[in-house]
């Protein structure tokens, strides 16, 4: 059985692939990167005997061990290298991510792989919605992956609605890879225009960087919005530049499939023990066969579920739902736990909403104090209601102040940032800098 058909395989043959694909990764990390190599050695562990089972006596890597030892993390020689990615760095300074050809290859059997598993096959002509240029890697793997497909790239970019619509009106796409609330920006623009969307050749929406599903995998209302505005199938992934791998949704719309042949996936609690089936964990990724800066037991911030039930498209292996928060972004109000995404999904459940950013700083008593701003026009719209919206979902009344749309899109579109920003930070871990932190955040406008 090759690695295409690997899914469909019985699960303990899909662990026994997993596991040799695994103990190869270890051992090449082990032989070419000096700091796995100091890893394995103070753990006293031997790469070629390690399983599935006993990866998790491997310490954990950290965004900033990568960010602060990244030429120790770097296996393959200069020669080798053949793209740089960049990636956000915690520090807010860009990490650019070695790729080597094979991890080139690599990533566009991953794409390849994605989009046949939302349908997408040789026929098709795929829009890219994303940027290849400024070092991105979505849409570099997407080209590569449409070319290793056997489809036709139309190379959209991002940056321009108008010039989306007129290569979906001229060059007759059948599949959009984007993220999806530029995607319904776009349908939005064609309705306002009088084209209906629906009408266009498009026949499927791959929808990348946001969910489109709530915990519970039924559609978000963005989801909802965009496969009701173009009357296509939509399909969630997950993915991010240090993973290089993407988890993509079938048919039946339940998370996005696990590739066992190209990562490992842990979900673990705080202390780092893995959670049950259905759980909230933290993502921790092996991304296997990886060699130009390999990574093991990756700690990415996200939290998510792990779904192991059959997936009815016949597929074994399991599925990952959307990302319910990210570690660096968890909100304690009066003993309650939150994260952003929770307040985004219930504001997307009310119309005339447009556009919303949340503010947290130091609060009382350990508690933040947490603010919505909120972008509308509509004069029915009250503080008092959105904030009831938003206690329905998170259990936690917060204090909402209404802006204009302009002034949510002023905050939230960022330089040099590749998605809208819609969650500021102000808190410090000193408590008495907190005015620093807010004064500077006020002088920069
Ligand atoms: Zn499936």
């Amino acid at each position: 059985m090759n690695d295409r058909q690997l899914e469909r395989a019985l699960p303990g043959e899909i662990r026994s692939r997993q596991q040799e694909r695994l103990r190869a990764h270890l051992t090449y990390a082990c032989a070419n990167s000096s700091f796995y190599r100091r890893r394995f050695q103070d753990a006293g562990l031997d790469p070629d005997i390690l399983t599935l089972e006993g990866l998790s006596k491997l310490p954990f890597t950290s965004k900033e061990e990568v960010e602060n030892n990244l030429s120790e993390f770097q296996a393959a020689g200069a020669n080798d290298i053949a793209d740089l990615c960049l990636t956000s760095g915690t520090t807010g300074a860009p990490l650019a991510l070695p790729q080597s050809r094979q991890d080139l290859e690599r990533l566009a059997y991953n794409e390849e792989m994605g989009f046949r598993t939302a349908g997408v096959g040789e026929k098709d002509r795929v829009l890219i919605a994303a940027a290849i240029d400024r070092c991105f890697m979505a849409g570099l793997a997407y080209f590569l992956g449409v070319q290793k497909l056997g489809a036709t790239a139309l190379r959209g970019g991002s940056s321009s609605l108008s010039n989306l619509q007129d290569m979906v009106l001229r060059q007759h796409p059948t599949a959009m890879v984007g993220v999806p609330s530029l995607l319904l920006a776009l349908g939005r623009k064609m309705k306002a225009e009088g084209i209906e969307p629906s009408t266009t050749s498009v026949e499927r929406l791959v929808c990348i960087g946001e969910p489109v599903r709530q915990a519970d995998l039924s559609s978000s209302r963005l989801g909802a919005t965009l496969e009701a505005l173009w009357r296509v199938p939509i399909f969630g992934t997950y993915a991010s530049t240090e993973m290089a791998t993407a988890f993509t949704e079938c048919e039946k719309g339940q998370g996005g499939h696990l590739r066992p042949e190209l990562i490992v996936l842990e979900l673990v609690d705080e202390a780092g023990r893995s959670v049950p089936d259905g759980e909230l964990g933290e993502v921790v990724v092996t991304p296997l066969g990886v060699t130009g800066l390999p990574l093991i037991r990756f700690r990415t911030g996200d939290l998510a579920r792990l779904h192991t039930s059959p997936c009815d498209c016949g597929r074994n292996t399991p599925r990952l739902g959307p990302v319910e928060g990210r570690l660096n972004q968890r909100l304690k109000v009066r003993g309650t736990t939150l994260y952003p995404p929770a307040i985004a999904l219930a504001l997307q459940q009310i119309d005339g909403v447009q556009g919303h950013y949340v503010e947290v700083r130091n609060g009382f008593d350990l508690s933040d104090e947490v603010r919505v701003f909120v972008g509308t026009t509509d004069p029915f719209l009250t503080p008092e209601r959105l904030t009831e919206a938003i206690a329905g979902v998170t259990r936690v009344s917060l204090p909402v102040e209404l802006v204009s749309p302009e002034a949510v899109q002023r905050r939230i579109h960022q330089e040099n940032c590749r998605k809208p920003v819609t969650f500021f930070d102000l808190r410090s871990s000193f408590p008495e800098d907190d005015h620093h932190a807010v004064e500077s955040e006020e002088g920069n406008e």
